[in-house]
Parts: C-alpha cells; structure tokens; sequence
C-alpha cells in the first residue's frame, strides 16, 4: 500500500489545501493529511484540534484520507507511519526555495521517502490561509475561498478572536 503524507498548517483549511489533498488521493492508496503544530509558537489562529476537526469535515467524502496532528520532525512522522512520499502544493517561484530546502532536509533525515510537488490549480495559486485570515478580518467575502461546509466556522472562530483583541 502506497501512502503518502500532506503536511500543513492548515490555519485554516483553504480550497487550494482541499485541492492538493483530492490529488493526492487519486493518485495515492491512503493520505494521511497531518496539522504540523509547536506549542512553543502559540499564534496560531486555529487550535490544532480545531484545525484538524475542520480538515475531518471536509475531507470526509475522500475515502482513503485521514487526517492526524504531530509535533516534531516530518520526516520521523513519515518514516513511522510507513509512507512513500511527502506531497506538497507549489504555488510560485516563491514557494520554492523554502520547499527545496525542507525536500532535501527530509531526503537526508529520511532517503527512503520522496518529497513530490503538486502545481497549484491556476483558480487558487494566490490563495494562503494568511489571505483568508486577512481579507475576513477585514470583513471580506471568504467563501471563495475556503470549504462551503467549514466557512461559517472559520468566520465566527476569526470575528472571536478579532473581539478579544
Ligand atoms: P499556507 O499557510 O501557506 O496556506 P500550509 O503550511 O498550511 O500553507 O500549506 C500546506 C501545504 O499546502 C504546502 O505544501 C503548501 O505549499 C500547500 N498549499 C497551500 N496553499 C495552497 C494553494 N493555494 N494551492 C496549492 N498548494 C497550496
């Protein structure tokens, strides 16, 4: 069985994330989608309970996707659950240097697994949760953006915060 791991953030889910994570499973036996969190980094927007509560529900129609949360090293997380490749979505140029730095990162920590990149579908290359996050704090329109059965939550879950600040 081929399984490949998707990792993220994920603060919050964004349909270029859904995107991603559908071709993966299409070409992938299972997809474990993994919320890469540090408690030493607190600002994040989403718990990361919350942010993989909301990857669960809109992934649920995906049957060979899971979604699971870890802190520490991808590569060991990866090597531990048996996994083939790690994927991840390239949006520009920009992403790039990062990406390769993290591929060959992982490549030497773990040379049995491949880091694969998926191009960003051309309708979601500009969208990052940081946007999503911006344009709804802004009381912009978000539902281009983000899954229809988890928009409301993050809109209600972002005004929450902006509230407290
Ligand atoms: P971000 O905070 O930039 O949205 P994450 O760290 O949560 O990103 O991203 C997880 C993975 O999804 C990364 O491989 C990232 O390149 C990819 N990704 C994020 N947004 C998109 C998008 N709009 N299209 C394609 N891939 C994306």
């Amino acid at each position: 069985m081929k399984i490949a791991i998707c990792p993220g953030s994920f603060d919050p889910v964004t349909k270029g994330h859904l995107d991603i994570i559908r071709r993966t499973a299409n070409m992938f036996d299972k997809v474990i989608v993994v919320v890469m969190h540090n408690y030493h980094k607190p600002n994040s927007y989403f718990t990361a309970d919350e942010r993989v509560e909301l990857l669960s529900r809109c992934t649920k129609d995906i049957e060979n996707v899971t979604v699971d949360m870890h802190e520490g090293l991808l590569a060991s997380y990866a090597k531990e659950k048996g996994a083939v490749a790690i994927v991840k979505g390239l949006r520009a140029v920009s992403d790039f240097d990062y990406e390769f730095q993290q591929a060959l990162t992982n490549k030497k920590l773990s040379p049995e697994i491949e880091t694969v990149f998926i191009t960003a579908n051309s309708d979601y290359m500009y969208l990052s949760s940081s946007v999503v996050k911006q344009v709804c704090e802004f009381g912009g329109d978000i539902s281009d953006f983000v899954p229809a059965e988890v928009c409301d939550d993050i809109i209600q879950r972002i005004r929450e915060r902006n509230s407290r600040i």
